[in-house]
C-alpha cells in the first residue's frame, strides 16, 4: 500500500480538495495523509497567543473570521444543500472546542488541543466530500495510533501495533484519511510531532504498515536544486540518495521535514516529492541508491549561532573536547557544525536556549567568544573524498564571501559552510552559478 501526504496548499481551497480527489481516487487502496489547510496552523497559533494573554476578544474575533473562512470552503466544496449543513455541524464541533478556551486557564496542553484542530478539519472535510461523491473513504484517527515517548521521540512500536488494526476494521474502504501532525503524549493527552510535521507522520506511517512508497505531495515539482525562494531559475532533481536528502532538509530545504528521512531510510521505503499542481511532472525520487560525480543541491539553515572555545589546555591534551562536548550534552542542545585546531573548537548550534548557561560553564575552560545571526550553506551530492575538484568549484563560489567556518568529510555528501546571514543570498546564487 501507498502512503500519499498532501501539505497545506495542496489543501488549501475547495478547489485544491477537488484536485486532491482526483489524485487519489483511482481505485487502488490507500493511506491519505492530510496537513491543516494553509495558513489554518498559524492561526490557531495566534488563538493560543490572544488566549496566553487572556484577551478572550481578541480570541473570538480570529476564531470568527476563521469559521467564515471555512464555511465558504465548505459552500464551494459540497454540491448538496444537505452536505453542506451535515459539514457545517460537523466543523462546529471543533470550532466550539476553541471557542471553550476563551472561558477557561489556557496553559500548554489546551493550545496543543487548539494547534490539532486544523488537522482534524481538513481530513473531516475530504472525507465528507470524498464520501459525497461516492468513494469509499473512511477517517483513521491519528489520535488512536500516533503516539510519542517521554522524550518526545515516536513510539514506533505502540504506531505498529495499533494502526493495523485500525485498518483491518475497515478492510473494505479504498482511501483510509488520516491527519498529520497530530498525536498523542504517554499521558494520552494531544500533543503534536512539531510545526510541518505531517511529513513526518506519513512516514511514521509508512514505515509502521511497510508501505511500498511514501509521497510527498506539495507545491513545488521535487526537490530544487538550491531554495527557489531566493534563487531564480532552480531545478528539480531527479534522484537523491537518502542521507543526501536528510542533509538537504537538516540544512534548510523547507519541502521537506529534517526528521522524515530516517523511518523511510530504515525501512528502505522510497520517498516521492510530488506537485498537486502538476501531477503528471516526475518530481524527485529519495531512495537508496547514490549516483557518483556530481553535486546535486545546495539549502541553507538560517539563525545559528556559533561558539569558538580557544585553550592552551587543549594543545597536546586529551579529554579537552570531551568535556566541551558534556556542557552542550548536560544543556539538551545539538551542534551542528563543528571545527577544530590545535589550540581551540568551534561548533554551531540553532537552539539558543540554553545558550547563557553553556557560555558560563565554557568559560571555565578557555576563551569564549560569540557569532550570532550566522546561516550554514550546505552543498550536498558524491563529495567522496577521493573525486577531486568539487571542494574547488565550490571555496571558488565563495571567494568573495568571508566564511567562518568550513566543515568537510564528516561524510560523504556534504560540505557544509559558516556565513553571516547578510551574505545568504549572495551566497547561494554564486554556488548555484558556479555548480550547475
Ligand atoms: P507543504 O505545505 O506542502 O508541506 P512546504 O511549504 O512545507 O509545503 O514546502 C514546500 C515549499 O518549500 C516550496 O513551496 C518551496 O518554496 C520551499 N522550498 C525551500 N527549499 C526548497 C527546495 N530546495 N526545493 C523545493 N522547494 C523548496
Ligand atoms: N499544519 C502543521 C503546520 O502548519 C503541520 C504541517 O503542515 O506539516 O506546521
Ligand atoms: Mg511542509
Amino acid at each position: 500500500m501507498k502512503v500519499l501526504k498532501f501539505g497545506g496548499t495542496s489543501v488549501g481551497s475547495a478547489q485544491r480538495m477537488k484536485d486532491v480527489a482526483k489524485i487519489i481516487c483511482n481505485g487502488e487502496q490507500k493511506i491519505v495523509v492530510l496537513s491543516a489547510m494553509s495558513g489554518t496552523t498559524n492561526t490557531l497559533v495566534e488563538i493560543s497567543d490572544y488566549l496566553y494573554k487572556k484577551n478572550p476578544e481578541g480570541a473570538n474575533e480570529i476564531i470568527n473570521a476563521l469559521q467564515k473562512k471555512y464555511d465558504n470552503v465548505i459552500n464551494e466544496l459540497f454540491s448538496t444543500e444537505e452536505c453542506k449543513i451535515a459539514a457545517k455541524e460537523r466543523l462546529n464541533l471543533n470550532f466550539e472546542l476553541i471557542r471553550s478556551f476563551t472561558k477557561s486557564l489556557f496553559t500548554l496542553f489546551e493550545e496543543k488541543v487548539v494547534l490539532a484542530q486544523g488537522e482534524l478539519m481538513s481530513t473531516a472535510l475530504v472525507n465528507m466530500y470524498l464520501n459525497e461523491i461516492g468513494v469509499k473513504s473512511v477517517l483513521i484517527p491519528a489520535l488512536d495510533y500516533m503516539r510519542i515517548d517521554k522524550n518526545d521521540e515516536p513510539d514506533t512500536l505502540y504506531i505498529k501495533e495499533h494502526l493495523p488494526k485500525l485498518l483491518e476494521s475497515e478492510k473494505d474502504a479504498e482511501i483510509y484519511i488520516t491527519q498529520g501532525y497530530i498525536c498523542r503524549n504517554p499521558y494520552g493527552e494531544i500533543d503534536n510531532l512539531k510545526r510541518g510535521g505531517s511529513d513526518y507522520s506519513a512516514s511514521l506511517i509508512g514505515g509502521a504498515i511497510q508501505a511500498e512508497e511514501i509521497q510527498i505531495w506539495t507545491d513545488i515539482d521535487g526537490m530544487h536544486n538550491n531554495d527557489p525562494r531566493i534563487v531564480e531559475g532552480t531545478k528539480p532533481v531527479r534522484q537523491l540518495f537518502f542521507e543526501e536528502a536528510a542533509e538537504l532538509a537538516y540544512f534548510g530545504a523547507k519541502i521537506l521535514h529534517p526528521t522524515c528521512i530516517l523511518p523511510a531510510k530504515i525501512n528502505n521505503i522510497p520517498v516521492r516529492l510530488l506537485n498537486t499542481m502538476q501531477p503528471d511532472a516526475p518530481g524527485t525520487t529519495i531512495f537508496n541508491q547514490s549516483e557518483s560525480r556530481t553535486i546535486k543541491a545546495v539549502a541553507a539553515k538560517d539563525g545559528i549561532t556559533a561558539i569558538k572555545i580557544k585553550s592552551g589546555r587543549m594543545l597536546l591534551a586529551y579529554g579537552f573536547l570531551r568535556k566541551v562536548f558534556e556542557i552542550f550534552e548536560s544543556y539538551r542542545t545539538p551542534i551542528d557544525m563543528i571545527t577544530t585546531s590545535e589550540v581551540g573548537v568551534s561548533v554551531t548550534i540553532d537552539n539558543t536556549k540554553y545558550l547563557q548557561e553553556i557560555l558560563d560553564d565554557l568559560k571555565k575552560f578557555g576563551t569564549v567568544t560569540v557569532d550570532k545571526d550566522m546561516v550554514i550553506i550546505c552543498v550536498v551530492g558524491d563529495l567522496e573524498w577521493n573525486n577531486v575538484g568539487f571542494e574547488t568549484k565550490v571555496m571558488d563560489a565563495m571567494r568573495d564571501i568571508p566564511v567562518r567556518m568550513v566543515s568537510y568529510g564528516g561524510s560523504n555528501y556534504n560540505i557544509s559552510m559558516l556565513i553571516k546571514a547578510e551574505d545568504k543570498c549572495r551566497a547561494l546564487n554564486s554556488l548555484s552559478k558556479e555548480l550547475f
